[in-house]
C-alpha cells in the first residue's frame, strides 16, 4: 500500500497512546518484569522507545533547520541511554516516554512542505526524506507496544498499519539472505513474496494465516502463522 504522511501520523499518534496507556498500568514490580525482546525488561523497552523519540526529533531538527543533527550521537550513546533509563523508576520512564513523544509530535506539527521533503540521515545509515520520519516512529511505537509483554498483541495493530508493515519487512528482507516464501494473509487480498537464494530450485513455501500473524511471523516475533498444509513455517534471519 501507499502510506500517505496522513497516514503514519495518525499511526504515531494511536499509536503512542496504545503504549503510554500500556505504561501507566504498570507498577514498579511489572515495570521491572522481563519484555518479550530477549533479554529486556519493560524498562529497556520504555527506555528505549523514549529515547527513540529524542533521537527522531533530532532528525526533525535536522529538516527543519537543515543543520545535520543525527539521531544519535554514537551507537554507544544509544545504549548507555537504555541501560541507564532501564535503572529509572518507572513513573519516570513513563513521563519520559510522554514527554519526549509529545515534543516529536510538536516539532513534526511545525514542518512545512519543503522541511519534509528534505533529506536526512537515519541510525541505519539510509538517507530518506522526513516524511520517513512518522513512519520509523509508528513502527517502534506499535511494534514495540507488543515486546512490552502488557497484553497488547497484534490484533491490537490498525489493518492498514500491518500491510505497511509487511510490505516495508518484505523489501527489507529482499535484500538479505533468507528462505523463499510466498506470504498470503488468509483474511486480505495482500500477498507478498520473499525471494530466497538464487541457486535454490525447491519450491516456495507457502506461509498463511490472519495478517496479524503474517506481520508477527515477518517482524520475528512470536506467531501463529503456519505453511499451507499446517506446518511449522521456515525461520526468518533477524529483520533489523
Ligand atoms: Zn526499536
Amino acid at each position: 500500500m501507499n502510506r500517505s504522511l496522513a497516514d503514519t501520523r495518525r499511526w504515531v499518534r494511536e499509536g503512542t497512546e496504545l503504549l503510554v496507556h500500556a505504561t501507566t498500568r504498570l507498577d514498579e514490580a511489572a515495570y521491572d518484569a522481563p519484555s518479550h525482546l530477549p533479554g529486556w525488561s519493560r524498562k529497556h523497552v520504555v527506555a528505549h522507545v523514549a529515547a527513540n523519540a529524542d533521537a527522531l526529533a533530532n532528525l526533525v531538527h535536522w529538516a527543519a533547520t537543515g543543520t545535520p543533527t543525527p539521531m544519535y550521537a554514537s551507537p554507544e550513546e544509544r545504549a548507555t541511554g537504555i541501560r541507564e533509563g532501564a535503572r529509572q523508576p518507572g513513573t519516570r520512564l513513563t513521563e519520559w516516554l510522554r514527554l519526549s513523544s509529545d515534543a516529536l509530535e510538536k516539532a513534526m506539527d511545525e514542518l512545512d512542505d519543503n522541511q519534509w521533503a528534505s533529506r536526512v540521515l537515519t541510525a541505519q545509515g539510509r538517507t530518506v526524506t522526513a516524511t520517513e520520519i512518522p513512519w520509523l516512529r509508528s513502527r517502534e511505537v506499535w511494534v514495540h507496544a507488543v515486546d512490552l509483554g502488557g497484553g497488547i498483541d497484534f490484533t491490537a495493530l490498525p489493518t492498514d498499519f500491518l500491510t505497511a508493515l509487511c510490505d516495508d519487512i518484505v523489501t527489507k528482507r529482499s535484500n538479505a539472505p533468507g528462505p523463499e516464501v510466498v506470504l498470503q494473509p488468509a483474511d486480505t487480498p495482500a500477498r507478498w513474496y520473499l525471494p530466497g537464494p538464487p541457486d535454490d530450485d525447491s519450491a516456495a513455501v507457502t506461509v498463511t494465516g490472519p495478517l496479524t500473524e503474517i506481520a508477527a511471523y515477518l517482524a520475528g516475533r512470536h506467531h501463529g502463522a503456519t505453511t499451507a498444509e499446517g506446518a511449522a513455517v521456515p525461520a526468518l534471519p533477524a529483520w533489523l
